[in-house]
This record gives C-alpha cells, sequence and structure tokens, in this order.
C-alpha cells in the first residue's frame, strides 16, 4: 500500500551524477530502510528540477549485488587474469561475449566470485597494507598508483590524494578529470590562472549570447540545459557549434555542424572575422590581457572560406556567428567532452579562451568560460589535489616553496616531481613499472581507451585493490576487493560545476559489513604507520578548508540547505562569488594570456579500411560505465541496450536497419551492436556511448592522448561498420 508522505523521513541531499548536483530530498521508508521516491528541492542551480537520473536513478544501492564483505583472491586463482567470458583474453568482445549466452551486461558474479574468499576487514586491510609496502620497498615510490574518484566526497578525494602522497611518497594519483576535462583545465591554467568556471551557468540569463560548444547539454547536463533553454526563450542567442545534431541543436538560434575534430580552425575564423570586422574589445585587450599580436597573426590564416573548407561549416555562417558574437554586450561560452576529448584539446580550449578575452567577455555579468564539469564531484575531487601535478587547490607539486610548506603541514617527506597521469599509470604498469595499484571507486576497464591495452595492464599488475560498492569489470583483476558505502549511505561535502559546495547527507544504512571510503583509507594509512585520527567528514573538511584559500571561510556550519559558491567571503551572509576576474586574473601578472593554436587533424583518420569516424559518449538515463544506472529499474529498462547511431543515408549504404545488429570495428577490437538509424549523426560519423559492457566502446577507441593535458582522443577514431549477417 502506497503511505502517505508524513510517515517517510525526508532527508535533503544532493544528486549523486552530474556536476549540475542538483538539490533533491530523498523520502525514506524507515519500516522498509528503502527510498520511496525524490523531489527537486529549491536551490540556486536547480530551482527545484530533477532530469531522470536524480528521479529515478536511486534503486541501485538497494540492489542485491551490492559488496557487502571484503574479498581475498584464492591462491588457486592465480596466475590471475581476465575472468568472465567477455574477458577472457579475446581481443574482441561479441554482443552475447564469448560463450554467446549473456544478452546482458552486468559483471557476472557467479563467475568471479569463486575466484574469491570473504575475509574479515583486518584481514583484508593488512593484506592491501603489506603487499603495497613490500612492493613500494622494492620498486620504490614509482611502483605505487592510486586512482581516486570523482564520485567520492571532497573529503574521501582529500584523504586519498593524502594516503598516497604521505604513505607511498609519490604523486602517482589521478583520477576521471583525465579522462573529461583535463585538457580545459590545462588551458584555463595557462590563460586565465585558475581551472575553475568564471561564472555560473545561470548567469547565462543575463547574456545576449550563449556558445554551447561540443556539449549534448540535454543529455549530459539536463537542468543546465534548461537554463539555456529558458534563456533562449527570453532573448538570449544561442549557438550551438558540435558534430551531432543532438537535442540541443532543436533550442539553437545558429547551428553549426562542424566536421569532427576541426574546432580550433573554427573558431580561429570566427576570430579573424571578429577582427576584420574591428569588433574587438580594445581597452580589454589592451589592459587585460598578453599575446594578442601573435593571436592575430595566427588567425589571420582562417579566414571563413578556408574555415569552410576545413569544418565543413558554410563560410557565411561563420561571419554571422562573429558578428553575433562580437557585438554581444556580454557573451558566455559553455562546453563540453567535444572540445575537450580530442588531442588537440588544449588547444580548442585556447581558442574558447581568446574568444572571450578578445571581446571582453570575462568579468561581467553574462559572460565568462564555463567548461561543464561531468561527474558530481569532478570540480571538487581536482579542487582536493586529486591529480599528479598539484596539491589541494592547484598548489604546483613541483615548486619548492608549496612542496616545503605541504611536507610541513602533513609531516611527511614528499615527491618533488609530479606524478603520472592515469593514462601514463596504466602504461607503466604495461611496462612494469607501475607494480602496485589502488582504486578507490574507479572502472578503468571500461572507461579508459583502447581496453585491451588496459586489460593487459590491469593483468601485469603484482598487487592490485579495489574498493567499490560493486564488482566492477576493473573488480576481476582484483587482488583484494573491499566493500564501500555508496553514496546515500554516507555524509560528504561535493563542489558541482558552479563551484557550489553542498553537503550530501546519510540517506539509508550501509549494507553488511561496507565501509565509508574515508574510514577504509585511514584503516590503511594507519596500517602504513601513519598517525591519522579523524573522526568525522566534518574533521576532514575543516582540515581541506585551513590548506585551501579558495574555500576560505566555508564550514559545515555555513553551508547550509543548498551549499555556497567558492570564494565566499561572508557565508554566513551571501551565496559566494558568481562572476570571477573582474578586475584580474590569477595568472602571475593578472593577464589573461592568449595563446594562439594552428588547427592540426585528428591523429587516426578514415581511410579505405576504416571509413567512418566513431564519437563516443553518454546518454541522459545512463552513467558512465553503467555500475549504478545499469542496476536502475527504470533508467535500465528505459535504455537496456547498446546502440550504434548511424545516420539514415549510411545505413542504407551500409545495408543496415534500425534495430538490427552491426558489427564495429577499429584497429583496437571490434563489437556488435543494435543500429540506431538517427537523423543527429552526419553522413560519415557515427556514435556509440560507452556504459555498455556487452558492447563496449573503448575497445575502440584511441590511446593517443592531448600533449598537454594528457587526455585522450575519445571523440575520434576510424572505424568500419557492417551488418552482422543472420542476427
Ligand atoms: Fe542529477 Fe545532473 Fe540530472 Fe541534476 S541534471 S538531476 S544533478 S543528473
Amino acid at each position: 500500500p502506497i503511505r502517505p508522505r508524513t510517515e517517510l523521513d525526508a532527508v535533503d541531499s544532493v544528486c549523486p551524477y552530474c556536476g549540475v548536483g542538483c538539490a533533491l530530498t530523498y523520502y525514506v521508508d524507515r519500516e522498509r530502510g528503502a527510498i520511496a521516491f525524490a523531489e527537486g528541492r529549491d536551490q540556486p542551480g536547480s530551482q527545484g528540477r530533477l532530469c531522470v537520473k536524480g528521479r529515478y536513478g536511486w534503486d541501485y544501492a538497494a540492489s542485491p549485488q551490492r559488496l557487502t564483505t571484503p574479498l581475498i583472491r584464492r591462491e588457486d586463482s592465480y596466475p590471475k587474469g581476465p575472468l568472465s567470458a567477455e574477458v577472457r583474453g579475446e581481443e574482441e568482445v561479441g554482443r552475447k561475449g564469448r560463450t554467446g549466452r549473456r544478452p546482458g551486461g552486468l559483471v557476472p558474479m557467479e563467475e568471479v566470485l569463486p575466484h574469491f574468499r570473504e575475509a574479515t576487514w583486518e584481514e583484508a586491510l593488512d593484506l592491501v597494507a603489506r603487499r603495497l609496502t613490500a612492493i613500494h620497498a622494492e620498486g620504490g615510490p614509482g611502483a605505487i598508483a592510486g586512482f581516486g574518484s570523482a564520485k567520492c566526497s571532497n573529503e574521501e578525494a582529500y584523504l586519498f590524494q593524502k594516503l598516497i602522497r604521505t604513505g607511498f611518497h609519490t604523486n602517482n594519483v589521478d583520477h576521471c578529470t583525465r579522462l573529461c576535462h583535463a585538457s580545459s583545465v590545462a588551458a584555463l591554467f595557462e590563460g586565465i590562472g585558475s581551472g575553475a568556471v568564471s561564472t555560473t551557468y545561470g548567469d547565462v540569463v543575463n547574456a545576449d549570447v550563449a556558445i554551447v560548444a561540443g556539449s549534448n547539454a540535454p543529455s549530459n547536463h539536463p537542468v543546465a540545459s534548461s537554463f539555456f533553454k529558458q534563456a533562449q526563450r527570453a532573448g538570449t542567442t544561442i549557438i550551438y557549434v558540435d558534430p551531432r545534431a543532438d537535442r540541443m541543436s532543436e533550442h539553437a538560434d545558429i547551428y553549426c555542424q562542424l566536421k569532427p575534430g576541426t574546432d580550433v580552425a573554427f573558431y580561429n575564423s570566427v576570430m579573424y572575422e571578429v577582427i576584420r570586422l574591428g569588433l574587438v574589445d580594445a581597452d580589454y585587450v589592451a589592459t587585460r590581457t598578453s599575446n594578442y599580436d601573435a593571436l592575430a597573426a595566427t588567425v589571420a590564416d582562417y579566414p571563413p572560406e578556408r574555415g569552410e573548407q576545413i569544418t565543413g561549416v558554410p563560410a557565411d555562417t561563420i561571419r554571422r556567428v562573429a558578428r553575433i558574437w562580437g557585438e554581444a554586450r556580454a557573451g558566455v561560452i559553455f562546453w563540453g567532452m567535444g572540445i575537450s576529448q580530442h588531442t588537440t584539446g588544449t588547444d580548442n580550449a585556447r581558442c574558447l579562451i581568446a574568444m572571450c578575452a578578445i571581446t571582453g567577455n570575462v568579468g561581467k555579468p553574462g559572460s565568462g568560460l564555463h567548461p561543464l564539469r561531468g561527474q558530481n564531484n569532478v570540480q571538487g575531487a581536482s579542487d582536493m589535489g586529486l591529480i599528479p601535478m598539484f596539491y589541494p587547490d592547484y598548489q604546483r607539486a613541483a615548486e619548492p616553496a608549496v612542496h616545503d610548506r605541504f611536507e610541513r603541514v602533513w609531516g611527511a617527506d614528499l615527491d618533488p616531481e609530479p606524478g603520472l597521469t592515469v593514462t601514463e599509470i596504466i602504461s607503466s604498469a604495461l611496462k612494469g613499472g607501475v607494480r602496485g595499484m589502488y582504486m578507490m571507486g574507479e572502472n578503468p576497464f571500461l572507461s579508459d581507451p583502447n581496453i585491451n591495452k588496459v586489460r593487459k595492464a590491469l593483468a601485469a599488475l603484482d598487487f592490485l585493490v579495489v574498493q567499490d560498492i560493486f564488482l566492477t569489470e576493473t573488480g576481476e583483476f582484483a587482488d583484494v576487493i573491499l566493500p564501500a558505502t555508496s553514496y546515500l549511505e554516507k555524509e560528504g561535502t561535493y563542489t558541482n560545476t558552479d563551484r557550489r559546495v553542498q553537503l550530501g547527507r546519510k540517506v539509508l544504512d550501509p549494507p553488511g559489513q561496507a565501509r565509508e571510503d574515508w574510514r577504509v583509507v585511514q584503516d590503511v594509512a594507519r596500517r602504513l604507520g601513519l598517525d591519522w585520527d579523524y573522526t568525522s567528514p566534518r574533521e576532514i573538511f575543516d582540515e581541506v578548508v585551513s590548506l585551501m584559500p579558495s574555500y576560505r571561510n566555508l564550514s559545515y556550519d555555513n553551508l547550509g540547505g543548498t551549499g555556497k559558491l567558492y570564494p565566499n567571503d561572508d557565508p554566513e551572509h551571501s551565496d559566494g562569488t558568481v562572476v570571477m576576474f573582474d578586475e584580474r586574473f590569477n595568472t602571475s601578472d593578472g593577464l589573461a594570456h592568449l595563446v594562439p593554436a594552428e588547427w592540426l587533424p585528428a591523429r587516426e583518420l578514415p581511410d579505405d579500411e576504416y571509413p567512418m569516424v566513431l564519437n563516443t559518449g553518454r546518454l541522459l538515463e545512463h552513467w558512465h560505465t553503467g555500475s549504478m544506472t545499469r542496476r536502475s529499474y527504470a533508467l535500465d529498462t528505459i535504455a537496456p541496450r547498446a546502440e550504434v547511431y548511424v545516420n539514415p543515408e549510411d545505413a542504407a549504404a551500409l545495408g543496415l536497419v534500425d534495430g538490427g545488429m552491426a558489427r564495429v570495428a577499429s584497429r583496437r577490437g571490434r563489437i556488435e551492436l543494435h543500429v540506431k538509424v538517427s537523423h543527429r549523426e552526419a553522413r560519415g560519423n557515427c556514435f556509440i556511448p560507452f556504459h555498455f559492457r556487452e558492447a563496449a566502446a573503448n575497445l575502440l577507441t584511441i590511446d593517443e592522448i592531448d600533449p598537454f593535458g594528457k587526455i585522450p582522443e575519445f571523440k575520434f577514431c576510424a572505424v568500419h561498420v557492417e551488418p552482422v549477417e543472420g542476427a
């Protein structure tokens, strides 16, 4: 029977999925120990709205597949290797796996669990500390690495990087920011001295024009996109620039369907025209920027006709975009992984920074730079120093004064050299460099590029500990598995794409012996001899604030029900700073550094053998490797299977039918999956979401990386698509 709402406990929290960080309330039936439903809450960045993930995507926590006890690999299960049918050493993953009997996509626990035995926490933690310590003693600091998670809280991210840095004396610690906005952050640091957004997405209401670049916001940042749509109806001109005619294109005043991998040429052409029309903000350029002449000299080679030749966007459209952008009183750019996930990702972001800076569009309402952050806490995890080159608050590990200060406050010897990134750690493991890894909440087996390479790297490790809420594909390679609490079973802070720090509250009790990540990290730290005695996330947050000028003044007591933006000089009375850099940038001279970029083609271009371009990304209903959303009944029911999206003309030419099966192959592997014939794809391009283990898109992707941000090229590789006969 449906209970009246008055019998339900209301717990205010934050959505655990995307970087928008919508405020919500979970209504909990305490008798059943279960969430009954969720409702949006009023908060400046969400205003009571939720998308389908926030509204329905919470029942994963009650899945019977939750890990509830520590597990240790059985002695007779060595040498370890890929265990399940799909990953048993084959270079290819078929529709139903090698055995042809599993249409679903979750890890086959009945096959994997027999390779492990249950253990006590004491036994498992002792083993973790003993093995990692031994590898460290034999191989030195470079033999150890840690992947943290942007799904964990700020407190957990902070403690994890502190453990790797002080317990193992290495900066080999990173997380999935490397796979989403690392190139944006590299360009922003170089250009304006800060990796965070310069204004909120809600500020779009004050913009004359907003460019949404390489972002399928209605799927990936649904509630933020509702602000864009509202602004458009109120008069803001929306310019959408993306190779896929996704739902954002339906709400744009101008849609520029450029060819994949041609962003630099497009924005250089727009800047060429802005300069030619005399629409540069000369005062702003003179007083707030440096290196304008070099930028102008570079974009002089990109007249709109050349822009059209490279990008496929008509020269007249480029001219129109330039005029609207240049004449706007205030303009803002939002961008997503279509900008960042390229081997030219840093160059792409450099162009966006220059676009804003030469027209005076940073530092006033309705203007600015906003990389839409992906995970719910990827902003916070990066702020916390869960990246190899920075300590908390982006303080450079290689800077002697910073290094010495953190040695003092943490009371430990620290590595003075920056560590390896996610992709470099995988490559190092393959060569026997990194030999022991601690993985907290990451699943690189599905999320990283060229996963046959990842599989070999994971199998080559001497010791792998995986801490998670489910048995993931990566967990199949583990020596020890530690059961963690889900988002719903713990307290902590999370920082959204706007720089809003919000409190996530405990809603449910954890299952079995599952433990909060911060407690597990502390348990390991103590066994390494570290003198840690944290008693709560609140205490950890206070330490964070003491080390991070950006988070100054924030505390659990003043975050309130809707969080606070940082920086914030008076959190008792103020929501925080919306528009940053109104007077100076965070660079050493206070100026925005304009960095010109030349267009370079993608690393792997189509040819006769692999004639199509593959683009990968997310669906509205699913999240990353699907470990949560594929265990959410409503979400998995709406979007139950992997599909390759192809243009109708390509489908006809290739003999593909909607709903039929296709085989997609690249130089690195091949998969079989259903066909979705879609007008959203341009001819010659196809799209596959990366959530589905049984048709893992990242078997196909290329692991070439951007030289600055070290981000892989998830948005471009060459593939061959053909129908599966008889399927
Ligand atoms: Fe959650 Fe993002 Fe959807 Fe908001 S927009 S409900 S934060 S997934």
